[in-house]
């Protein structure tokens, strides 16, 4: 018997039938099968560059979806799994515990704002939304309140896709047509008309001062991204916003939940972006950077009021398969260590600045609606939605990995990416956006 292919071999080189497999049988995000979008196979990664199996490597826009703010193939993180592998990959949370997950709760801990004590691991983004849910919920249950059922939000808002986390979402981005009757039904204000820079009026607050007055005794909390809408439509409104949101919380005794899954570990320019406001949640979600994108997780910070509040009267009533896995809580730990040099304070200024230079000429093009740029997050918002099987192919053929959806261009690249690679984005996004401006397609 010949010996098999070592496992390494098999899965890094892809064929043409395995092409032919994942086109037929395998969903990716948001897709059909019977009427796919493209997809390209990837050979490796490294820093803030994506090789295809062609040998095409492609300046990563993306840092897979807000997650790989350290690039790929970190030697930092890849010493801390292999490191975590040789000893034990997973034990059971139940009535066990180790050093990995004792290190990073303490690292959420000292890093969260000071209120924020109590720690819960999750398995991804989506869950934690779940978990801040169901902890404002048992809140109010251990003070006897057994009536509230309700979050208050904001459209436009996204956090997640669960069904729980899809209830909170903006109700038309979020398909809640689709899923009519099957989720629970929230409290929604218009999105935030102030811009992140906007001179603050209090008229901007009314809606939202009216409806949590008209509907606080039925509220468990408020939820909502802070200072930047992320998946929902990339907005970024003022902080002024949030620090009024926060004061009628308080004003009323509502929780605050704040999911920092996109924004937290300075994407946004401030470690958390609700530091813009000068404010502290609640509660607090916390994923995607979590772990440099390396591996599934996410936790729920909350204070040790809320925490104290359900625990002298009853428990905190989750606990998955794969909770506070050891694996995925010391790359986390790396990933935190490299936060905490503090070097993505200069990284994330550099994005700023070569975002907002190299993006600019896309303003006055014909296809665009605005061009923004906060942190670490540039957007070009085109009039139209782009065409995906058009769009995506040409981006890969200018050599950069970006993801547009409906009428957004944006990028999130690593933290890591040099200044030519920045550049060398920025470029071939105004080519593209050029094209598309150009007189036959508009
Ligand atoms: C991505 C995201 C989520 C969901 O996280 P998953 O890990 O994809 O489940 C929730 N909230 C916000 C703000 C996000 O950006």
């Amino acid at each position: 018997m010949t010996p098999k292919q070592p496992a390494s071999a098999e899965l890094s080189s892809i064929t043409p039938d395995d092409m032919a497999f994942d086109r037929d049988h395998i969903w990716h995000p948001y897709t059909s099968v019977t009427h796919p979008t493209p997809v390209f196979p990837v050979e490796s990664a490294h820093g803030a560059r994506i090789r295809l199996a062609d040998g095409r490597e492609l300046v990563d826009g993306m840092a897979s979806w807000w997650s790989a703010v350290h690039g790929y193939n970190h030697p930092q993180m890849n010493a801390a799994a292999h490191a975590q592998i040789d000893r034990f990959s997973h034990v059971m949370f139940g009535g066990l515990t180790h050093k990995p997950a004792i290190e990073l709760c303490r690292k959420l801990v000292e890093m969260t704002p000071e209120p924020l004590q109590t720690v819960f691991l999750a398995d991804s983004g989506s869950v934690s939304v779940e978990i801040s849910i169901k902890m404002a919920v048992q809140y109010w249950r251990c003070r006897d309140d057994e009536r509230r059922s309700k979050l208050l939000t904001i459209r436009n808002g996204y956090h997640g896709d669960t069904i729980g986390a899809m209830a909170v979402c903006d109700p038309v981005n979020g398909m809640h047509s689709l899923f009519r009757g099957i989720m629970l039904e929230h409290v929604f204000v218009d999105s935030p008309e102030c811009r992140f820079e906007d001179e603050w009026d209090e008229r901007y607050i009314e809606e939202f001062a009216c409806t949590l007055k008209e509907h606080h005794r039925d509220l468990v909390g408020v939820i909502m991204e802070p200072v930047v809408q992320g998946a929902g439509g990339m907005r970024f409104y003022s902080p002024h916003y949030l620090r009024r949101v926060s004061e009628l919380c308080k004003e009323y005794g509502i929780l605050l939940i704040l999911d920092e899954i996109a924004t937290g570990f300075g994407r946004t320019g401030k470690l958390f972006a609700c530091e813009h406001a000068g404010i502290v949640p609640d509660i607090m979600t916390v994923g995607k950077a979590l772990t440099g994108g390396y591996m599934t997780m996410a936790a729920v910070i909350c204070s040790e009021h809320v925490s104290k509040t359900i625990c002298d009267r009853s428990a905190m009533m989750h606990g998955p398969t794969f909770m506070g896995n050891p694996l995925a809580c010391s790359v986390a730990c790396a990933s935190l260590d490299i936060i905490a040099t503090g070097e993505w304070q200069e990284q994330v200024a550099n994005l700023e600045a070569g975002m907002k230079e190299g993006l600019e000429p896309c303003r006055d093009m014909a296809a665009v609606a605005d061009v923004r740029v906060l942190g670490g997050i540039g957007v070009v918002e085109l009039k139209q939605p782009v065409d995906m099987q058009v769009i995506q192919p040409r981006l890969v053929e200018e050599g950069v990995w970006v993801r547009p959806f409906g009428k957004l261009l944006y990028l999130l690249p690593p933290y890591v990416i040099s200044k030519e690679e920045l550049s060398f984005l920025c470029a071939a996004i105004c080519r593209v956006v050029e094209e598309l401006s150009s007189p036959e397609q508009v």
